[in-house]
């Protein structure tokens, strides 16, 4: 099922609208519009409940105060964007979800003076919408405030400025996944070696989420130990995928790919084909009739009716959707190409010829023994390894 709507393309950037997205909208409607107890941040209201109007009128205002709001943060992505693609980074989609947006992007730059702009580029866009919404609405205030309309024009600037402090005030916290993480890990990234200077920054994330939850459960903040989670997570994710890209980093493909490649003929059957992971301890093929027409996995072959094993053939169940790559290509970048493209294994070409496969398994085993080599803990079990995530708001 797809879980996200294509709804344009902007600076020939696609976006998507998520589905937690769609979820939340109502949800923020309703709370900028017209909740029983008005919300006051500053002295300032946050809701239109006590604007001197009809609920219809304060609804369409809270719709406005959405529409702009979810504006706004997607201003907030499209700044790490076009940041980043001025260091001539790719980006592949920004998405709208329910934590704010999401730029999806190519790998990051390694250099920390680019890092630290890119990720400050957000928050920085977020206050200078804050200021400016706050600037307008104190030279306005006096002038319209006297009509409905005025008041309510009023109460939506206020309540952007509000929001969009907030917004940037809360990326800046020097945790994983925040921008202010990529920005503490940049600076320390200048020091000492980018893989030590991630696992600083994500330690000081976790710490950060640990005094957040404590203070969310002292403080019945639900909303905070969510929040928390989130960051604890996040510290460690991007800890995971450094220490994995760095592993394979420098690594050729060739390297921990399985040569004398084993294949399966579009005809045999399932059971055949479950024979020949038996015989051989490998649990994906390259489909060869004269020429390489797909690949079949354990994923695809365990989902046939065990009635059925002796009757369907490789060719109605193996994938057509072949991902090759070259034998010197680096690992970090296979490993890339195998997530982007949602396949469980990669052909390796040499010159079109199949030289050998790739499958999750080998890279494990490729940054186990890059670890074991280094003398720190095993990264282990954790299955499958993740890509370098995207950078969220
Ligand atoms: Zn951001």
């Amino acid at each position: 099922m797809a879980t996200e709507i294509r709804i344009g393309r902007i600076l020939g950037i696609p976006v998507y609208l998520h589905l937690t997205f769609l979820i939340i909208l109502p949800l923020f409607v309703y709370l900028f519009s017209a909740p029983q107890t008005q919300v006051r941040i500053f002295g300032m209201p946050m809701t239109f409940t006590d604007l001197d109007a009809d609920l219809w009128v304060k609804y369409a205002f809270g719709t406005a105060a959405t529409l702009i709001f979810f504006l706004t943060i997607f201003t907030h992505e499209l700044a790490h964007s076009y940041v980043a693609r001025s260091y001539g980074v790719k980006i592949r989609s920004i998405t709208l979800m329910i934590f704010g947006g999401v730029s999806s992007m190519e790998d990051l730059p390694r250099n920390p003076g680019q890092e630290w702009r890119m990720a400050f580029a957000g928050p920085l866009s977020s206050l200078a919408i804050g200021v400016t919404s706050l600037l307008t609405m104190y030279a306005i205030d006096p002038i319209i405030s006297e009509s409905m309309i005025g008041e309510g024009i009023v109460i939506l600037l206020g309540l952007m400025g509000i929001y969009n402090l907030l917004l940037a005030g809360f990326n800046m916290i020097p945790a994983f996944p925040m921008d202010g993480g990529r920005v503490l890990r940049a600076y320390l990234a200048s020091k000492m070696p980018y893989m030590e200077a991630t696992k600083k920054a994500a330690r000081v994330g976790r710490y950060f989420a640990i005094g957040m939850g404590i203070f969310g459960i002292f403080t019945f903040n639900f909303f905070l130990i969510l929040i928390a989670m989130f960051v604890y997570i996040g510290a460690s994710e991007e800890e995971q995928a450094v220490t994995v890209t760095e592993s394979l980093h420098g690594v050729p493909v060739k390297q921990l790919m399985i040569g004398a490649v084993q294949v399966a003929h579009p005809d045999m059957t399932v059971q055949q084909l479950h024979e020949l992971m038996l015989a051989t301890g490998h649990m994906g093929f390259p489909v060869v009739d004269s020429a390489l027409l797909g690949i079949v996995t354990h994923a695809e072959s365990v989902k046939v009716p065990r009635e059925s094993l002796g009757i369907v053939r490789v060719r109605d169940i193996m994938t057509r959707n072949v991902v090759s790559v070259d034998p010197d290509m680096d690992s970090s970048k296979a490993l890339r190409a195998m997530y982007d493209s949602k396949v469980g294994m990669l052909v390796v070409l040499d010159h079109g010829a199949l030289v050998g496969i790739v499958t999750h398994k080998d890279f494990i085993r490729a940054v186990n023994s890059a670890l074991a080599q280094r003398h720190v803990m095993r990264w282990g079990e954790q299955f499958p390894p993740q890509p370098p995530p995207s950078s969220p708001v």
